[in-house]
């Protein structure tokens, strides 16, 4: 079933939403562009004469806690959909099922974080640090049991099961995936959300116009190996940005200060140039960084080559040179995957490289690449610049998309299509 095809008249559809939103700290929500990416799902339930009940999480509680109530961003929900939303202050309970039930055509629900409940995402909290192999186990069959209830309690709710986190989609959590079995094909759908989503995935596993080029940028090269190996059977040229560089810098013998590297990943990264090599990949890494002498936006800085640099000083971007030769390179693309800023963007002295390689995407795109932007940071990145609207899509995915891109099957993907 896709959502344009069903009409919700008189229908309660559960809609499953990514809300988790990043907050101050006085509860005002600073950025909230997944909540309006997911308005176009709930105003066509509201315009066909359906009613909703929202589930979503916030943040990552391990039981009920004031900071990651869902209740702080009830105002805004109101004032984006133009309707007074009504809030359950917990998702099980009598009130959430007395008013689910009374909701009326054109009547919101939002029930307070899941993830308050352990059952949401099936794993077991509070157990001890010295817990033995069988307590672990026994907590994690009492959890897996209650998630049943858990699950069918939210099935129950509704009429219809919408999903439209996409950000979650790669948890076979309780109300992203084992939901959906209470709901027979023709009252189960992607939101609008989801299939754009799934569709720009699809672009980019089954469309790909060449050459492709995937720009890897983050922190870490050990959160990123299964991605990485995954797109040397895919990419033309893969470009490694931001602090992975120093990993692969230093297993060359490159000298490279105080920069961020994870010395027991020194081999992985001369295996994965190896594999670049065996694959045909042009494997582009950085050639000059823009060094600090501190962790901090306010450090003194200068550009050197990036395995010549000081003792005491630390890469926090790339620099002019690279700058160039990663644009180039985007330049003459097709297909351009982002996921990952090339320094720490976070502070302004250090965003240059990131807004280089978003603005060698946005002229790519203007030639008739297809561009991805995914990932949360480097989401950050192109509204930072505002540079969002002239890319071909900005995912609101990061685990969720990388995971997709890998070719897995996501489980909130896979429970809609069974
Ligand atoms: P990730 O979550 O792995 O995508 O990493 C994103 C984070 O990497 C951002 O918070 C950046 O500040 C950080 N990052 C990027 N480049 C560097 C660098 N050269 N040194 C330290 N952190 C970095």
């Amino acid at each position: 079933m896709t959502i344009d095809q069903f009409n919700f008249a008189g229908k309660k559809a559960f809609v499953r939403v990514d809300f988790n939103v990043p907050l101050d700290e006085n509860f005002n929500i600073t950025d909230d562009t997944r909540m309006r990416a997911a308005l176009p799902t709930l105003k066509k339930i509201l315009a066909d004469g359906g009613s909703i009940i929202i589930g979503s999480h916030l943040g990552r509680p391990k039981g009920v806690t004031e900071k990651f109530s869902l209740k702080h961003i009830l105002k805004h929900l109101n004032e984006l959909l133009g309707v007074e939303v009504q809030f359950a202050n917990d998702c099980m309970g009598e009130e959430a099922a007395v008013k689910a039930a009374a909701l009326k055509p054109g009547e919101v629900l939002l029930l307070e974080n899941l993830r308050f409940y352990a059952e949401e995402e099936g794993k077991p909290r509070g157990l001890a640090d010295d817990a033995t192999d069988e307590e672990k186990a026994a907590a994690k069959k009492a959890v897996k049991e209650s998630q049943k209830e858990f699950t069918k309690k939210l099935a129950s709710y509704a009429d219809c099961y919408v999903n439209d986190a996409f950000g979650t989609a790669h948890r076979a959590h309780a109300s992203t995936a084992l939901i959906a079995k209470y709901f027979d094909k023709d009252n189960k759908m992607f939101g609008y959300l989801m299939e754009k989503e799934v569709k720009a995935v699809d672009k980019v596993l089954n469309d790909i116009h060449r050459p492709f080029t995937a720009i890897m940028g983050g922190s870490k090269v050990s959160s990123k190996i299964e991605i990485i190996e995954n797109l040397l059977n895919k990419v033309d040229n893969l470009i490694i940005a931001g602090g992975m560089t120093y990993t692969f810098t230093k297993a060359m013998g490159g000298k490279i200060g105080l920069s961020i590297c994870e010395d027991d990943k020194l081999d992985l990264a001369l295996d994965l140039m190896k594999k670049a090599k065996e694959k045909g990949v042009n494997l582009v890494l950085a050639v000059d960084a823009k060094v600090a002498d501190s962790f901090s936006n306010d450090a003194n800085t200068k550009f050197c080559e990036v395995n010549d640099i000081p003792d005491g000083w630390e890469g926090l971007d790339i620099g002019p040179k690279t700058e160039e030769l990663f644009a180039n390179v985007i330049k003459g693309s097709k297909t351009i995957l982002w996921n990952g800023p090339t320094g720490v963007f976070e502070f302004d002295n250090f965003t240059h490289g990131s807004r280089a390689v978003a603005e060698a995407i946005v002229e790519a795109t203007k030639n008739g690449a297809f561009s991805l932007v995914g990932g949360g940071d480097s989401v950050a990145c192109v509204n930072k610049f505002g540079l969002a609207k002239e890319v071909s899509y900005v995912s609101t995915g990061g685990g969720a998309l990388l995971e997709a891109i890998e070719g897995k099957v996501l489980p909130g993907i896979a429970a809609i299509n069974e």
